[in-house]
């Protein structure tokens, strides 16, 4: 237990949050969310808090929060408190700090700031539909706010369905936000608010509230999507003597054409970029212009650099355009930045995934020369099983056609591949090397008037494909042995 009048804050110390719900996959936009936090925290030597809002009983699960915590840990979003650490103000779960909501309901109740509202559904919706047939905005009619004391008492005992709402008095709302800037809203628009389903049960927006409090949050960082709750979660921070942490509401993230980001632009879980293989600088660097820009033309930002370069001041209001194309140039970018060993350990998961590979038994270095001769062209990890599956083949399957070169014949074709198996045989396996082969082979191809009649048979008997690396390269790998037994496999085919 913390004493009451214990003090780990110091005054303008900088503490934000990162409040997922765990209801759905941990998704760009979320991790958008996650990754100004954390940036402000650092900058600023402030603390990044994990705090998992899980009062949805109904649409939490588990699976997604443990999907959150998963995606922040491999983009290296490290929080200093969270629910799997600890620290000096949770527990971090709402799930777990329902005495503390009930309390400060408790405290609204017995203040009159709250009431007992007994409305059945039927009788809100009739309410709504009415409002809006004349044309007003729908909002609660107060029906329940003065019940006698006796009848609430009554009704409670009763057990007559019930839920918890906050009153709200008109007023002008107006707060600084730091990204859009001052904002001002009416609170009679709003009616009454349901801040609980009862006192186990709080909603949303009255629990953000005390936890921001009583977690000693001094910067709220969310979606733009959460500003019409602003202003009635500072009506209850009023109620309740809190102070106002101060408010930035992050830019939608949008699609190309611009509607709201959704899975059909590729909006899915980090995680399953992961899988594709995109790699966690990638993705942190590409959600980095999600909204926020340096105002000058760099584009490649590591996490340590844009720690030194965030600022909420360079944060943009108007939505941010999501592209994948900028994605894959990050990735392939970040993928020709890793040392060949590195590309082949990261590759080999994909490998062994589709059964080409067994991790026993594989020879690194025979993996890190196949990797290298992708290294430029490669933009996500998994791409490397479509592209070099022939390496790891016992036996090639191809249509025969895809041999030939333009008009060649049968019979002109044969001629080709038995020239190729005839050069490649006088070279030793011990000078059996690229340039050697290339070598030996170029000045035939010269000879021959038309390099593809050599160099196209040559690079599908290899390769079994329409495109691939170049042949020399991938000879080399394959071994004397190797290419010259598929030489014979593509004769055969004729
Ligand atoms: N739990 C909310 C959400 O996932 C965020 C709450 C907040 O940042 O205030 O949308």
């Amino acid at each position: 237990m913390i004493p009451e009048d214990f003090q780990l804050v110091k005054p303008g110390e900088i503490r934000v949050r990162f409040a997922p719900s765990p209801t759905g996959y941990f998704h760009i936009g979320t991790a958008r969310g996650a990754l100004f936090n954390y940036l402000f925290a650092q900058k600023n030597q402030g603390s990044f808090v994990l705090r998992i809002e899980d009062t949805d009983k109904e649409r939490s699960s588990p699976e997604f929060e443990k999907d959150i915590i998963e995606g922040l840990k491999w983009l290296g979003l490290d929080w200093s408190e969270g629910p799997d650490v600890g620290g000096a103000y949770g527990p971090y779960r709402q799930s777990e700090r329902t005495d503390t909501y009930s309390d400060y309901l408790e405290k609204l109740l017995v203040q009159d700031k709250a009431y007992y509202c007994f409305c059945s559904e039927d009788e809100l919706e009739a309410q709504r539909q009415y409002q809006m047939s004349i044309g007003e905005t729908p909002r609660y009619s107060g029906k329940c706010s003065d019940l006698p004391k006796e009848t609430v008492k009554k009704y409670l005992e009763e057990k007559k369905p019930s839920i918890i709402r906050f009153r709200v008095h008109q007023k002008k709302i107006v707060f600084k936000d730091l990204i859009r800037g001052e904002l001002e809203f009416d609170s009679g628009l709003m009616g009454d608010i349901v801040i609980a389903k009862d006192l186990l049960t709080p909603l949303y927006n009255f629990s953000v509230v005390v936890d921001d409090f009583e977690m000693k949050i001094s910067h709220v960082i969310r979606g733009e999507d959460h500003i019409s709750n602003t202003p009635k979660q500072i009506l209850m921070q009023e109620a309740l003597g809190f102070n106002r942490p101060e408010y930035a509401h992050l830019p939608l993230i949008l699609g190309p054409d611009r509607s709201k980001l959704s899975k059909r632009h590729g909006a899915v879980s980090v995680v399953s970029y992961k899988k594709e293989g995109y790699l966690a600088e990638a993705i942190v660097n590409f959600i980095s212009f999600l909204g926020w820009n340096p105002g000058d033309e760099r584009e490649i930002y590591s996490l340590p650099s844009l720690v030194k370069e965030f600022s909420l001041e360079k944060v943009q209001k108007g939505g941010a355009v999501f592209n994948i194309k900028k994605l894959d140039y990050l990735n392939g970018f970040y993928i020709r930045k890793k040392s060949p060993e590195r590309l082949a350990e990261m590759c080999l998961p994909y490998l062994e995934e589709s059964g080409l590979v067994k991790k026993e038994n594989v020879d690194l270095n025979y993996l890190k020369s196949i990797v290298s001769i992708y290294h430029e062209r490669l933009k996500k990890l998994s791409e490397i099983v479509e592209l070099t599956d022939f390496f790891f083949r016992e036996k090639l399957e191809y249509e025969k056609e895809l041999l030939r070169w333009k008009e060649m014949t049968d019979e002109e074709l044969k001629n080709s591949l038995e020239k190729l198996e005839k050069i490649f045989s006088k070279i030793n396996s011990g000078a059996w090397t690229k340039v050697n082969l290339e070598n030996a082979l170029m000045p035939k191809t010269e000879k021959a008037g038309d390099r593809g009649i050599l160099l196209w048979p040559l690079r599908v008997a290899l390769s079994g494909k329409k495109s691939s690396a170049g042949p020399f390269e991938i000879a080399e790998i394959l071994g004397k042995e190797k290419t010259l037994e598929r030489l014979r496999e593509a004769k055969n085919l004729l």
